[in-house]
């Protein structure tokens, strides 16, 4: 009886191996792979498809499934025609090569990785132009608005200096300054989400005392700490302060040496009434600054210009206060020297400092554009003389994808950006520089930190699946960057309209 079986059973055998290696000729092959290359690209749409609708974004859901159906569709008629045997016939197999040499040269010339810009690769001394002349934060649009009260001694003494601005500030001071009257865009309905986005605001406040900004050793460490620091590699230092940093929160870390010229020259801001810094030199002894994004929340930002996106803005600047003032305590819990740069403490400007940290690259928008979300982040930073290993700028194509997209600027409601190709010398450096003037103007009108240019922006999406592999595709490759932008403004149109928030952060009441 067993014998029976092994018999019949190595008979069945020799038949399936033999009908497999009848099927299991060079044509059957190729016709195979070609079948699997279109069932990987209909898997693709069906996931740009469920991305969609996972995203909110209806004009995006409807081409996804034309997109799917139409993959699909033709991955259905492809196997028809294999059924029948098309492939077998002279005119199916001319065809059956034109689709693989078709693929082969277009596969050839969009997945291999085109030349690098070396500019990006020096990160932000390949900005500079000319002479630099280090920004004294007092010009700065908030400082002069917010920090400056009409009548103080440092109120005349800025405008002596700079009767340029006195005219132009009073008159918009009157309006309301440049934060207007927070949330006037969607009142009376969107009064619980300045609530929120205050709330977030007075957070930053709190954690912006000098004691917090750079912290002295914990008490129960000072005995400890006067017998000498602890002692760390910068290799060990590097992974630990990375690590805490990414387990607060942080979405991205780097590390940089700090070009000064990125310090501010004076200080501008004050919040603590400690007006004897107000104009006071800024100087720092610390020669390496940590540098942390924080990932802005899609669906809240989705809503732009309305006031769910401020409160996003607001949480992200909390956040990366409560990120750098703990990192910033625990360096110098290690016995050295830290300072926190958060939304009520900057000493220096963090975007070109992120370029060096490899963080990404600046975009036409003026803020830094990640790999990883784009320009949907904010920044805090740690200045410190703790050891640590830096990293290096990185290229991701995105100074090439600006100068073809101008989206962001096509999109912005006070034409605060410019839409020349190239970017023009400003201050000795060669980038597109947004009008913060008329930006904060629009900020004002609306009352809210708008944040349009960063929500139309290609790079913002939700990085799903399908966003992964085309921001991996638009990294390495021109030629990708021109087809995807194509895509990008009829899946998502020119100029997408504010998508609905979530529920906690509507802004019109129900009926
Ligand atoms: S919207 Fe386009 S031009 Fe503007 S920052 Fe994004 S990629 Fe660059
Ligand atoms: S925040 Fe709004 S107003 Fe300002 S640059 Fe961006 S789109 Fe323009």
């Amino acid at each position: 009886m067993f014998e029976q079986m092994i018999e019949k059973l190595s008979h069945d055998l020799n038949i399936l191996s033999q009908s497999l290696a009848s099927f299991v000729t060079p044509l059957n092959m190729l016709v195979l792979i070609g079948a699997l290359g279109l069932a990987v690209q209909a898997y693709i749409g069906l996931a740009f498809f469920i991305s969609s609708i996972w995203e909110k974004e209806r004009r995006a859901t409807f081409f996804g499934l034309l997109q799917f159906l139409g993959m699909f569709g033709l991955l259905l008629f492809y196997l028809f025609l294999a059924w029948v045997g098309f492939f077998h016939q002279t005119i199916g197999l001319v065809l059956l090569i034109a689709g693989y040499v078709f693929t082969g040269v277009a596969a050839f010339f969009l997945l291999r990785k085109t030349e690098p810009n070396e500019k990006a690769l020096q990160g932000s001394k390949g900005l500079i132009c000319g002479d630099v002349k280090r920004f004294d934060e007092r010009e700065q649009v908030f400082a002069r608005n917010r920090t400056m009260r009409p009548g103080s001694e440092q109120y005349d003494m800025f405008y002596k200096e700079h009767p340029e601005y006195e005219a132009f500030d009073a008159k918009r001071r009157e309006k309301g300054g440049p934060i207007g009257h927070p949330g006037i865009i969607d009142r009376p309905h969107g009064d619980a989400n300045v609530a929120m986005t205050l709330a977030g605001q007075s957070m930053c406040l709190n954690l912006s005392s000098p004691e917090m900004v750079t912290p002295e050793p914990h008490f129960f460490l000072k005995e400890r700490l006067e017998k000498g620091k602890v002692e760390l590699s910068p290799e060990d230092a590097t992974v630990k302060v990375k690590g805490y940093a990414r387990h607060l929160g942080a979405a991205l870390v780097g590390i940089t040496e700090i070009n000064p010229l990125w310090l501010y020259s004076r200080r501008g801001e004050i919040f603590h009434e400690n007006w004897e810094d107000w104009g006071g030199e800024v100087s720092l002894d610390h020669p390496l600054v940590i540098v942390i994004a924080e990932e802005m929340d899609f669906d809240l930002v989705g809503p732009a210009p309305h006031t769910p996106t401020v409160i996003e803005s607001m949480q992200n600047y909390a956040k990366g206060a409560y990120i750098s003032t703990q990192i910033a305590a625990f360096i110098s819990n290690l016995g050295y020297s830290a300072t926190a740069n958060h939304l009520r403490h900057y000493d220096a400007i963090l975007p070109p400092l992120a370029v060096d940290a490899g963080l990404g690259e600046l975009g036409r928008l003026g803020y830094i554009m990640t790999k990883e979300l784009g320009p949907r982040v904010r920044l805090s930073a740690v200045t410190t003389d703790l050891p640590l290993i830096t990293d290096k700028p990185v290229d991701i194509g995105a100074h090439d994808f600006c100068i073809i997209c101008k989206k962001c600027a096509t999109c912005c409601p006070s034409r605060s950006i410019p839409k020349e190709d190239d970017p023009h010398e400003h201050n000795g450096t060669l980038r597109w520089k947004l009008n913060d003037e008329t930006c904060f103007d629009y900020w004002g009108k609306i009352g809210s930190d708008c944040n349009i240019c960063m929500k139309v922006c290609p790079w913002s999406h939700a990085r799903t699946f399908p966003h992964r592999l085309v921001v991996w595709l638009i990294t390495r490759n021109k030629y990708v960057r021109r087809i995807f932008l194509v895509m990008d403004n009829i899946f998502y149109g020119r100029k997408p309209k504010p998508k609905v928030p979530p529920k906690w952060a509507e802004y019109r009441a129900k009926k």
